[in-house]
């Protein structure tokens, strides 16, 4: 968690994570990267930023996402202690920075880079994330994903079937997940976040409606021993997922009943609507008080 917690120039204190354009302003020497090990061929690490899914086999290896850019070489050290092959592709869950810093450096290496279409898009255009005021600069051509889809696909690598399905608008509109149904493994993004209340990034196509679909959709893909890798916070099995998703349906009930009810956002923030909340999941990237406000103008 605290890696997520990085302070800001904006003198907020968020996930200096999504928000700063290939982490410039950002120390990483101390970053260390965890592997821990979810299949015989599937693997998670942690670091800064998003949560990175790894396969590795006779075929080579594949990353979804890469976090920042600084921290290429590490990533790549700690990959070489579970293979000796080439990352082969990267795939991307969204556009944020700290999940797809690391492409350029990847791409440049030998990596092809795949995202849904509206990924790449973004990241060519650059754009807003309105919630912190940053803007985010278009990505070097070297980053941008070389393969895209707009629907689904399938990756047949090591032995393993992984399904990409591009999702509902939810954090962004280019959300995709990966599936390994064979592993019983599954990498949500940043659709599910896992431990604290989510970024609906309607300055790149979020909707909750969305984020409530996906939670859905992994639902009902996973049993009692799926592995899944969020795109923060610790490993988590289908439980996790399902507190995520019953909070989700409290938040928008919430929200619904205030606008109903013709609440101002300022009145909304001032019932604290989520004080009930707030010890369970408060404690992450968006602070009960900023996700109170952002939740409201976002639906
Ligand atoms: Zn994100």
């Amino acid at each position: 968690m605290r890696s997520i917690l990085a302070t800001v120039a904006l003198g907020v204190t968020l996930g200096a994570a999504a928000l700063t354009p290939a982490g410039a302003q950002q120390d990483f020497s101390k970053v260390e990267i965890k592997t821990i090990k979810l299949s015989g061929a599937i693997y998670m690490l942690t670091g800064e930023g998003g949560n990175i899914g790894v396969s590795a086999g006779a075929d080579g290896v594949y990353l979804i996402d890469d976090q920042y850019a600084p921290l290429s070489e590490k990533i790549q050290a700690a990959l070489k202690t579970i293979s000796d092959k080439p990352v082969k592709y990267v795939v991307n869950t969204h556009w944020h920075g700290d999940h797809t810093g690391g492409n350029e450096n990847f791409g440049k290496a030998g990596a092809a880079i795949i995202a849904h279409e509206a990924v790449r898009a973004r990241l060519e255009k650059g754009g807003e994330i309105s919630l912190f005021k940053m803007t985010v600069p278009p990505a070097p051509a070297g980053a941008l994903p070389v393969i895209t889809f707009s629907d689904n696909m399938t990756l047949h690598l090591n032995g393993e079937t992984a399904r990409v399905m591009h999702m509902s608008p939810g954090h962004t509109d280019g959300d995709a997940i990966i599936h390994w149904p064979g592993a019983n493994i599954i990498h949500t993004g940043d659709a599910f976040v896992n431990g604290f209340f989510p970024f609906v990034d309607k300055s790149s196509g979020g909707k909750l409606d969305g984020l409530i679909k996906t939670a859905e959709t992994v639902l009902a893909l996973s049993n009692e021993n799926t592995k899944i890798i969020p795109g923060h916070g610790p490993l988590a099995a289908k439980a996790d997922l399902a507190r995520f998703h019953a909070m989700l349906l409290a938040v928008r009930e919430r929200v619904g009943a205030a606008k109903a009810a013709g609440k101002t956002a300022e009145q909304w923030a001032a019932s604290k609507p989520f004080a009930d909340l707030e010890a369970e999941w408060g404690d992450g990237f968006l602070k009960t008080e900023m996700f109170t406000t952002a939740i409201f103008d976002a639906i």
